[in-house]
């Protein structure tokens, strides 16, 4: 009977070594622009069936990083979905202690990247110190405007700034490192994000102008990581009609799939398009457009993958 305890013992100390040592990951809690699907106003092929079929809605582009050895989590932009991705990230990572987060880092000052923050607020959760990670701008910004001033105020949020290229260590095994990149800069300015854990990298670039417009090589910095999150708002031009789509820049996927056309099999596959506009033909897996990337050799980001670290 001892023997059989010491047994049982032993068994659960190596599951628990187990649960320990187990790496540290990202995972994709959304994959939609700012607005999501189905699209305010819109009623049209792209979003009809969505708003009626749960199984067709797409949340706003958001990264969760896990680290399951020391039950730290952290979010990359506070998107409109942040209960929802609040909810499935206390699933897949259980925390009991307060703060709900360890830390939540802003890529920009659009809607879809930090208007979640106001759930923190008096009104629904009414947190404690959560760290925020932001770039001057952005720090400035919520400093001075309503509601968001508030939220500083109350010590729901502590902000912590970030510098172009300044590294973070969130931890022994983790960092995060943001990187400037062209985009509608109206209040903020725009960051990427690097993570980099143990065994591997990810970049994260949710919104970026055309890739043209930046001073740095795209595809090097595809081959310094092992995956790629990229701007993938629009399939091609004329996607959004009635507007001009010079007005809103980004790659077209098409444009970005041709200038990668000459890159190993290897570095292709490292990359997943993210941040899907709801005119974007690519989010359902059965289309043509989203045939086209896979049989090029990419990937569309799809919720609830993971990528250990
Ligand atoms: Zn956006
Ligand atoms: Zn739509
Ligand atoms: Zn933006």
């Amino acid at each position: 009977m001892f023997s059989l305890l010491i047994a049982l013992v032993s068994l659960f100390d190596h599951s628990n070594e187990i649960i320990r040592d187990a790496a540290p990951f990202v995972v994709v809690f959304g994959v939609a622009q700012d607005g999501g699907v189905p699209h305010a106003g819109c009623a049209r092929e792209c979003c009809r069936e969505a708003w009626t079929n749960p199984a067709l809605r797409r949340r706003v582009s958001c990264l969760a990083i896990v680290d399951p050895k020391t039950s730290e989590r952290w979010m990359i932009d506070a998107t409109p979905d942040f209960p929802a991705q609040l909810y499935t990230l206390n699933e897949i990572a259980p925390i009991t202690n307060q703060p709900a987060l360890t830390g939540i880092f802003l890529t920009h000052g659009h809607i879809g990247h930090y208007s979640g923050l106001m759930h923190l607020g008096r009104e629904v959760m009414g947190s404690r110190e959560v760290p925020v990670y932001a770039m001057p701008r952005m720090m400035e910004f919520l400093s001075t405007s309503g509601p968001w001033d508030q939220l500083i105020r109350l010590r729901n949020i502590i902000l912590q700034p970030l510098h172009d290229g300044g590294m973070v260590k969130l931890n022994e095994r983790i960092s995060v490192q943001p990187f400037l990149v062209p985009h509608r800069d109206e209040y903020t300015e725009t960051v990427g994000f690097r993570i980099t854990g143990p065994q591997r990298a990810v970049i994260f670039i949710p919104d970026i102008d055309k890739w043209e417009k930046w001073t740095t090589r795209i595809e090097e910095l595809i081959s310094e990581v092992d995956r790629a999150y990229l701007d993938g708002t629009f399939y091609a031009d004329g996607e959004v009609t009635g507007r001009a789509m010079s007005e809103i820049p980004h790659p077209f996927i098409v444009e970005s799939i041709e200038r990668f056309s000459t890159l190993p099999e290897v570095e292709k596959a490292k990359v997943r398009f993210i941040h899907l506009n709801h005119t974007n033909r690519a989010l359902r897996d059965t289309s043509e457009a989203a045939q086209r990337i896979y049989d090029a050799g990419f990937h569309i980001a799809k919720e609830d993958e993971r990528f250990e670290l």
